[in-house]
């Protein structure tokens, strides 16, 4: 592909102890990097590495077979100077009180490089949602509800799914919230299904802007979409949406992994055919056509335009040399640790960054929530097209900042959302 590569120098990353890089540290340290080229105020600075609340709450949940096990879980509300809290619940294993933090100041970093009216906020539940039934899930739903349910409202932090929840999830976290209110409150939560105040378009949202910036990128770097190879790994919401508009927008989508392990065919994938990781759970390797590599094969794979969309702290300090894709597009929160970003950025490699690619979720979420505020629906077709057109404005206000500073787009994202919060933090000073 074209070789616009800008050459970067970054700061060195620090010595790594092996251990997987917690979120809130590579939050903190991207924070740091991009304060350092930026006129920031130190007091403000000195905020924003902080949350401003974090709630942490035991969550009892009796088994289908009559037991009770109890569970912890999180809400972090990191930044609200701009509005409402806004971000994702998580239902995972390894979700801790500083991921949900670290999560939480991606939300807020997300919301301003989109110019939506909402601060940042993540929570989640320390639990494995594959070992619940349904009925568990719903009422583990329902009392995590109950116990956040004084710091969260429409006009105070609206959740939203993330790994490990779905529509349904937030569905009952809606019902939960209105009977407890005394009234049918749609605004509390986005992402639920739409027979229920939910938004078309909302589902495919992350995967479908994911998609929209590969293209506006591969077209600032001349290089023709129907020439184009691409590498997604994960095939959840995000990864398959994108995978899919990819392919129907003419690239040709040769690699896609789930949990299981990745399918490789140089002549690309029928990717359209392939079910998604919610319409059945781990159908990738069930591909038959093409080679089967591991997910850390996937990442290393000669390809134009590799999307990690799946968990985070895929590209390391250890495997990012390796990277051979021309760009890469983090479809997941945080698939970039902090050293393996620095490498990238010395390679020339360009990373469109999570808080400017999988941004379309959110973006949707606001067209629900301004849906459910005034409580008038929205066709899919308008719900498209505004998110087309919001997409692209905000590619090319970092697209700017990029060719501006001379910076990696990271951190030109970065540019952009601080610039907009510290104007934010300036202009409504301290309280009393
Ligand atoms: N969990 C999604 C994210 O990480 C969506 C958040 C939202 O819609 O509030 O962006």
């Amino acid at each position: 592909m074209a070789s616009h590569h800008r050459s970067t120098s970054t700061s060195e990353p620090r010595c790594s102890d092996g251990e997987p890089e917690p979120a809130l540290e590579t939050a903190r340290r991207q924070l740091d990097r991009a304060a350092q080229r930026l006129d920031i105020d130190e007091t403000i600075l000195e905020r924003l590495k902080r949350p401003k609340k974090v709630h942490e709450v035991t969550v009892p949940l009796e088994r289908d077979d009559g037991s009770v096990d109890v569970f912890t879980g999180y809400r972090a509300q990191h930044d609200s100077v701009r509005g409402p809290y806004k971000g994702g619940l998580r239902y995972h294993p390894d979700v801790t009180r500083d991921e949900c933090v670290g999560l939480a100041m991606w939300m807020t970093w997300k919301c301003a490089v989109m110019d939506l009216p909402f601060g940042g906020a993540k929570g989640g539940i320390i639990v494995d949602p594959k070992s619940l039934s349904d009925d568990e899930r719903e009422r583990l739903t329902r009392r995590f509800t109950q116990e956040i349910r004084e710091v969260i409202g429409p006009n105070a932090d609206i959740p939203a799914p993330d790994m490990g929840t779905d529509p349904e999830t937030m569905a009952w976290l809606m019902d939960a919230y209105s009977m407890q209110e005394g009234e049918t409150t749609p605004g509390v939560v986005t992402g639920k299904p739409p027979s229920v105040g939910g938004s078309y378009g909302r589902e495919e949202a992350p995967g479908r802007s994911v998609a929209i910036v590969t293209r506006e990128t591969l077209d600032y770097y001349d290089h023709p979409i129907e020439e184009t190879t691409v590498a997604v790994q994960g095939f959840g919401s995000v990864g398959a949406n994108a995978a899919r508009l990819l392919d129907e927008w003419g690239a040709s989508v040769v690699a896609v992994s789930d949990v299981n392990g990745a399918v490789y065919d140089p002549d690309g994938i029928d990717v359209a055919a392939i079910p998604s990781h919610d319409e059945e759970p781990e159908a990738v390797t069930g591909v038959t056509r093409g080679t089967r590599l591991s997910n850390d094969d996937l990442l290393e794979l000669d390809v134009d335009v590799l999307v990690p969309a799946a968990v985070g702290n895929v590209i390391t300090e250890e495997n990012a040399d390796a990277v051979r894709a021309d760009v890469v597009v983090e479809g997941a929160n945080g698939p970039t640790t902090f050293g393996g970003d620095a490498i990238l950025a010395k390679r020339g490699v360009p990373v469109i960054p999570d808080i400017l690619a999988n941004a379309g979720g959110v973006t949707v979420s606001y067209f629900e929530w301004l849906q459910d505020i005034n409580r008038r629906k929205w066709s899919l077709e308008r719900v498209q097209e505004e998110l087309e057109t919001e997409m692209v404005a905000a590619w090319n206000g970092v697209r700017e900042e990029v060719e501006r500073r001379d910076v990696p787009w990271r951190d030109a994202a970065y540019a952009v959302a601080l610039s907009r919060i510290t104007e934010a933090h300036e202009m409504r000073g301290l309280w009393p």
